[in-house]
């Protein structure tokens, strides 16, 4: 390359990288101050790094050459170490091998000043360099291939692939291509390709993010963390067909809290509130891994018991109510309360069954369920009756 080449190479390289650090800085401002992920920071700063790297080296012939190699050359292999970091940050990795990429950095570079000024030796210096790069990118490809979390993983593997493929062609370009005159030139731009290939994936994986948290609070109730109805209606048609096929039982549950309106109003909002998320807790940790527990609305539960008969309904039923009945919750106030819920059982088979029968059937038990505990005690108030809101004041 000649030093015109060079220069005006190098500076638009540098001035593209610089450009996709501020794009990944503005893009993830929302995230690094909702999530408090440092990650985002860190990748800007490695495209910083690297973009003034670039600038400093194609900048030779203007400032000092012992200047633009060694500060060029350490600049922009901090962006192995730095990209590293903010790959372990962002996916909350514990890892430490950035110090000791960083500490490669600096060593290279020292054995850059050596070879290039005390004992200059272009083919040692070239070589090292390589050899450095490749331990950099086999440590980010580690990195990025000991992601744990599968929303983000095709964007992770991703940034392998390109990462692998400039290795290869690394590779290609010292036993192949080093002779040819535009070798440099065309190692040079897949770099620049790699590394905003890479700043790519990195935005691509914060879609994938929000795209699954979205879609996550679109199925469920923001108060208890349980399913909503419309899931509820998605998943359950499909168990409802799988039992129809294999003639299995199904059965499902109508929850309602006793009296709810008198925590609300005794109590207070936040007591209700409490009082819906510890149920929501109960059916959480009582019900089996393929049960679906959702919440209806108001203090109403609905709960499907695939393959459950009759007898293994009942049995989830009392678990259930005895759990429920044996909460103790504290208001603000230091109120000790406790809750009680009407269930309306119901078991059904047979390829006619549709989550409208079982909501509708289930309802009905439970309405029945609430006339008897009504009869019982009518006011609701004055200590646990069977289906009542219990009040007591903290130190009775
Ligand atoms: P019953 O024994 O017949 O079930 O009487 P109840 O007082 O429980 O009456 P109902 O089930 O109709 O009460 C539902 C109440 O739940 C009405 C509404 O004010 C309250 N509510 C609905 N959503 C919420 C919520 O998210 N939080 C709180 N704290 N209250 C809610
Ligand atoms: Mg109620």
């Amino acid at each position: 390359m000649s030093q015109m080449d060079r220069r005006t190479l190098f500076s638009m390289q540098a001035g593209l990288l610089i450009f996709l650090g501020g794009v990944i800085l503005l893009a993830f401002q929302r995230q690094r101050k909702q999530r408090r992920d440092p990650g985002a920071m860190w990748f800007a700063a490695a495209y910083f790094c690297s973009g003034i790297g670039l600038a400093l080296q194609a900048e030779r012939g203007v400032i000092p050459p012992f200047c633009s190699i060694i500060l060029g050359n350490f600049f922009f292999m901090l962006f192995g170490a730095l990209t590293h970091y903010a790959i372990c940050a962002t996916t909350a990795q514990r890892n430490r091998t950035w110090t000791y990429l960083l500490a490669l950095d600096v060593t290279t570079v020292c054995n850059f000043a050596y070879y290039t000024y005390w004992q200059p030796n272009l083919i040692f210096r070239v070589q090292e360099a390589s050899l450095v790069m490749l331990v950099m990118y086999v440590a980010l490809i580690t990195a990025l291939l000991r992601v744990r979390e599968p929303v983000i993983r095709p964007a992770m593997r991703s940034m392998a692939a390109l990462l692998g493929l400039h290795s290869f062609f690394g590779f290609l370009r010292f036993t192949v291509e080093v002779q040819k005159a535009n070798g440099d030139v065309l190692f040079s731009w897949l770099g620049v390709v790699t590394i905003a290939g890479l700043a790519l994936c990195y935005l691509w994986m914060d879609s994938l993010r929000v795209h699954a948290e979205l879609e996550q609070s679109a199925m469920t109730d923001p108060l208890t963390g349980l399913y909503n109805r419309r899931v509820l209606e998605l998943i359950a048609r499909r168990e409802l067909q799988r039992a129809a096929r294999k003639n299995l039982p199904c059965s499902a549950l109508m929850m309602d809290i006793d009296r709810f309106k008198l925590i609300n109003d005794e109590l207070g909002h936040a007591a209700g509130d409490s009082s819906l998320c510890a149920v929501a807790g109960v059916l959480q940790a009582s019900l089996r891994s393929v049960d679906i527990a959702t919440r209806l609305g108001g203090d109403e539960f609905f709960v499907l018991l695939p393959d459950a008969d009759e007898t293994t309904a009942a049995l989830v039923t009392a678990r259930v109510r005895n759990a429920i009945d044996s909460l103790q919750m504290r208001t603000m106030g230091g109120h000790v309360f406790s809750v009680s819920v009407s269930v309306g059982m119901v078991t059904r088979r047979g390829a006619d069954m549709t989550v409208e029968d079982l909501l509708h059937a289930s309802d009905i038990v439970l309405y029945r369920e609430k006339q008897v505990n009504r009869s019982i005690n009518p006011s609701g108030t004055g200590g646990l009756q069977a289906g009542g809101a219990q009040v007591q004041p903290s130190n009775a």
